[in-house]
């Protein structure tokens, strides 16, 4: 069997007004992540992790957000279009783990709800990912609710 591992890291910066995307989950959060697409650092991060695995480039170069095609798109596309090229590779995902660093919104009482959801995007049981909160504990530069930081490891098999 072949095995590939990959990880994928996003930052965006949390802006008063703008939906609270995350995970592919709409948080009831009045910060949301700024962004050219809605900003869903989570799925930005996992949509890099599987595309660092497969060798398929990354998510800036294939929708670069100088391309106006992609303004305010839904990140849940583009995780679908990375899953699907990945399939047309012949790589299914084995497991994914998933941290999301951020202040607010807490991220716990949405993460089996996340996982699910994610489960769907990915087409994987629930067992085989997991996604953990975490806070910046009140240090750096991400106190203060500023901002969300996700890291996405995942691997990916073919036989
Ligand atoms: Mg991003």
């Amino acid at each position: 069997m072949n095995i590939r591992v990959g990880l994928g890291f996003d930052l965006h910066r949390l802006e008063e007004g703008r939906p609270c995307i995350l995970g592919g989950i709409t948080f009831d959060h009045p910060k949301g992540p700024m962004g050219h697409s809605d900003g869903d650092a989570v799925l930005h991060a996992i949509s890099d992790a599987l595309l660092g695995a497969a060798g398929l480039d990354d998510l800036g170069t294939l929708f670069p957000d100088t391309d106006p095609k992609w303004s305010g798109v839904d990140s849940a596309s583009l995780l679908s279009e990375v899953v699907h090229r990945l399939g047309e590779g012949g790589w299914s995902l084995v497991n994914l783990d998933v941290v999301i660093a951020t202040e607010g919104p807490r991220i716990a009482p949405q993460r089996a709800k996340m996982r699910a959801r994610l489960g769907e995007l990915l087409h994987a049981t629930t067992d085989a990912i997991n996604v953990k909160g975490k806070t910046f504990e009140g240090m750096g530069a991400l106190a203060g609710g500023t901002g969300v930081a996700v890291q996405a490891v995942c691997l990916i098999s073919k036989s």
